[in-house]
């Protein structure tokens, strides 16, 4: 059986990156999505096992010191991590898989499996990047801060991905996406 292909999704915080890779997955049942670890609070709404897996420091500890994680980082005091085992699976079950993680993890995968595709998402603009962000009133004003910092950063690293996709219409950029994702199979055949 072809295995699948593993696909990294980043992009700044409130580029809109999680409602691209909603839709794609939506739309193609093939694909899997990995749900991350943190060490984050839960924001309102989200879901444990869903958003993410939702863990103490001491959890998420133990799990990265058996290699449990395939790549990790910290961001904003808080740690990250992609769990090994699941992603492992499903790609040697053949499905396509999707990390959406920030670019410290993408180019620790990008050192494990040299093949993955690495897709970057980009806000039309700075100012409307800022909005995007100041709107999210779950933040302390401090968090804001740091995560805008952050996503400047971000953006700083989008010309080492394989592809860039501007999130100006999001119907657009799934496409785009979808696209991507079309040609690197195709690519494979
Ligand atoms: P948020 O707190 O907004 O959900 O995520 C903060 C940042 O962490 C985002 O850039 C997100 O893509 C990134 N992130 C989420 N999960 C992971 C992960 O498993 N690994 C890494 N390296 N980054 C992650």
């Amino acid at each position: 059986m072809t295995k699948g292909k593993l696909y990294v999704i980043s992009g700044p915080s409130g580029a809109g990156k999680g409602t691209i890779c909603k839709r794609i997955l939506q739309e193609d049942g093939n694909i899997r999505f990995s749900v991350s670890m943190t060490t984050r609070a839960p924001r309102e709404g989200e879901k444990d096992r869903v958003d993410y897996y939702f863990v103490t420091r001491e959890e998420f500890e133990k799990l990265l010191s058996e290699g449990g994680l395939l790549e990790h980082n910290k961001y904003v005091n808080n740690y990250y991590g992609t769990p090994r085992r699941q992603v492992v699976q499903w790609l040697e079950e053949g499905h396509d898989v999707i990390l959406e993680i920030d670019y410290h993890g993408a180019f620790q995968i990008r050192e494990t499996y040299p093949e993955a595709v690495l897709v970057f998402i980009l806000p039309p603009s700075v100012e409307e990047l800022r909005e995007r962000i100041l709107g999210r009133g779950s933040e302390t004003r401090e968090t804001l801060e740091r995560r805008l910092e952050e996503a400047m950063n971000d953006l700083a690293q989008a010309d080492k991905y394989d592809y860039r996709v501007v999130n100006e219409d999001v119907d657009a950029a799934v496409k785009e996406v979808q696209q991507i994702m079309k040609s690197e199979r195709n690519k494979e055949a």
